[in-house]
């Protein structure tokens, strides 16, 4: 800890929050948030989703990718369910994506963890909040639109000393107007190995991927798309 308060006091960088589920797109969020020149302080949520195989997996990202800090925090969202991803009575749709906002959405998610990552932000010092969210190839949630972020940013500088005080916070989705194929290209560009991601609803203990959400279709396409090998393993290949 003494080191790493040390290192933080060297570096001259600015400080970023990045939001790390362990998935594909936030990795790729984190590799483009350093790119950028920012140190990265990377938070993690355990909310009760289904398996803790992708906090593993945000653990290894943050670990390969140089970020500063990684903080994982209790999120009681199971508390409430409402989620297939937050309660067992519901199962994840395995069908193929369809229109609509599926049951895989998380009542409120992003505006929960967004407002910590904000808290942290302000006690950091930095102004500057990354998040992996995507409105292309993605499974219609509301609070993953370009919309929604503009807002958040808007109340973000209303409700915190920093805003007031004119040192305006930013919310970053640089992934938004991206297809999965060219998220994933443009993460190996930034030398990222995929391998170490988890982006299934459902993986199982050994982190093999289900294959079959709506995640693993989405993440097999982008691949497919972008003429890349998948390193996923799949328990049952997507077709
Ligand atoms: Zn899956």
């Amino acid at each position: 800890m003494g080191i790493r308060l040390s290192l933080n006091f060297l570096s001259e960088a600015p400080r970023a929050i990045i939001l790390l589920s362990g998935g594909l797109d936030s990795a790729t969020t984190l590799a483009i948030a350093r790119d950028s020149g920012f140190d990265s302080y990377c938070l993690s949520f355990n909310y009760g989703q289904r398996h803790d195989i992708e906090l593993e997996a945000a653990i290894r990202v943050a670990k390969a990718l140089g970020a500063r800090e990684h903080r994982i925090l209790d999120l009681p969202l199971r508390d409430f369910g409402g989620s297939a991803l937050t309660d067992d009575a519901i199962e994840v749709p395995t069908g193929g994506v369809t229109p609509g906002i599926p049951n895989t959405y998380v009542p409120a998610r992003n505006t929960i963890m967004l407002s910590l990552a904000l808290a942290w932000a302000e006690v950091l010092g930095g102004l500057d909040i990354f998040i992996g969210v995507n409105a292309v190839d993605y499974s219609g949630y509301p609070d993953c639109r370009p919309e929604y972020i503009a807002a958040f940013e808007t109340m973000a500088n209303l409700a915190t000393k920093s805003g007031v005080e004119g040192r305006r916070l930013k919310i970053h989705a640089p992934l938004l107007g991206l297809s999965k194929a060219e998220i994933i290209l443009r993460g190996q560009s930034l030398g990222i190995d995929y391998a170490m991601t988890i982006s299934c609803y459902q993986a199982d203990g050994d982190g093999r991927a289900c294959g079959v959400c709506d995640s693993c279709r989405l993440r097999r396409e982008g691949f497919i798309s972008a003429g890349i090998v998948d390193p996923t393993p799949y328990i049952s290949m997507p077709r």
